[in-house]
């Protein structure tokens, strides 16, 4: 099964890529994470591509792209993955087509994930991650078991830029990138519009019928 996950910042792509890449057994690829990862040092490349991230804008297609040609091609996407944040340009997407011809692979579903907008500012401003095993909780709809600590026992971080300032940034990126991508995916005959608005186990059920 490969599924791509669209929709803009908070809607709740990473809470259901990982439930779908439990549910059908196959790795969840998040580009956020990969490149927080990533550009953990201090490098001049590292601070150039945070610096991008920090300030809401979009990472160079170049760069983004190499990483996930190169992630694809790993043993444990062979069979299945779910994108989370991937393509989020036009360019990336066509990336992606050239990836998944030169290997035989097709896309079963892109999700369209959508809320209004101030659901989204309240899901991102409770936002809190682990930076040890990347899980994502709510301090209201999602709260781990203990307040500040995530379940694996490391403190909880909130995202720099889930600041609202950076949100709004991210928001107009997305609003800019959004239609193209929806487009291009709409003609393959596999977008579906799903409403995320519902509880976090709602809205994986709509993905797991769908
Ligand atoms: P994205 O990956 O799209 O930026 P996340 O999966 O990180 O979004 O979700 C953003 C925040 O909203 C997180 O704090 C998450 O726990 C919370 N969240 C996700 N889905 C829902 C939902 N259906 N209802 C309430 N909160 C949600
Ligand atoms: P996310 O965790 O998905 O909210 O992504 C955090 C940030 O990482 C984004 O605001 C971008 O700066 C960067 N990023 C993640 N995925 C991509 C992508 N596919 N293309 C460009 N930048 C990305």
């Amino acid at each position: 099964m490969r599924i791509i996950l669209l929709g803009p910042p908070g809607v709740g792509k990473g809470t259901q890529a990982s439930r779908l890449a439990s549910h059908h057994g196959v790795v969840r690829l998040g580009t956020g994470d990969m490149l927080r990862t990533a550009v953990a040092g201090g490098s001049p490349f590292e601070l150039e591509v945070k610096s991008y991230m920090d300030s809401g804008g979009l990472v160079p297609d170049t760069i983004i792209i190499g990483i996930m040609r190169d992630r694809l091609a790993w043993p444990d996407a062979k069979d299945g993955y779910i994108l989370d944040g991937f393509p989020r340009t036009v360019n990336q997407a066509i990336a992606l087509d050239r990836f998944l011809s030169e290997h035989q692979q097709k896309i079963d579903y892109a999700f369209n994930l959508a809320v209004d907008e101030e659901i989204l500012i309240d899901r991102i401003s409770g936002r809190r991650s682990c930076p040890s095993c990347h899980r994502v909780y709510h301090i209201t709809y999602d709260p781990p078991k203990q307040t500040g600590m995530c379940d694996c026992r490391t403190p909880l971080m909130q995202r720099k830029d889930d600041s609202l300032g950076v949100v709004r940034q991210r928001l107009q990126v997305y609003q800019r990138e959004a239609e193209p991508l929806v487009q291009f995916y709409k003609q393959q005959g596999i977008l579906m519009d799903i409403n995320a608005g519902g509880a976090i186990d709602e809205v994986t059920e709509k993905l797991k019928l769908s």
